[in-house]
């Protein structure tokens, strides 16, 4: 399988990685819209917000977990950010490989859409 976010995992192409264990990866984003921005993303490979099962839950639980301690590290726990899983076609997905943006550092539009 041909999955960019698989490869940044396995490590096979490189990233600015700033918290990673045996389950997930976080790494700064390419593109930043923010002068933080983190993807953090499952080392499994699930493709969306849609395979989250019962099965494989724990994972995103564990994120949430550690997206406020990256937060914390990043210092930018108090005074807030955003979390952002963008989910297919209409939500502007565009890698196949399930990833939270976690973006902040400034302050962020109000407006979602
Ligand atoms: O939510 P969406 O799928 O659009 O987000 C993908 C994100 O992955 C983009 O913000 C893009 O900049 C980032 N990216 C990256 N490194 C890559 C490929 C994509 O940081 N090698």
């Amino acid at each position: 399988m041909d999955c960019i976010f698989c490869a940044i995992a396995n490590k096979e192409i490189p990233s600015q990685i700033v918290f990673e264990n045996d389950n997930l990866v976080a790494f700064r984003d390419l593109n930043p819209q923010a002068p933080v921005h983190i993807l953090v993303v499952p080392k499994m490979h699930i493709s969306s917000m849609n395979e989250i099962t019962s099965e494989n839950s724990h994972i995103t639980a564990e994120i949430f977990e550690v997206i406020n301690k990256i937060a914390e590290k990043e210092n930018i726990k108090d005074s807030g950010y955003r979390v952002i899983s963008n989910c297919g076609e209409d939500g502007c997905q565009s890698v196949k490989h399930l990833h939270f943006h976690l973006i902040g550092g400034k302050k962020l539009s109000e407006t979602l859409s």
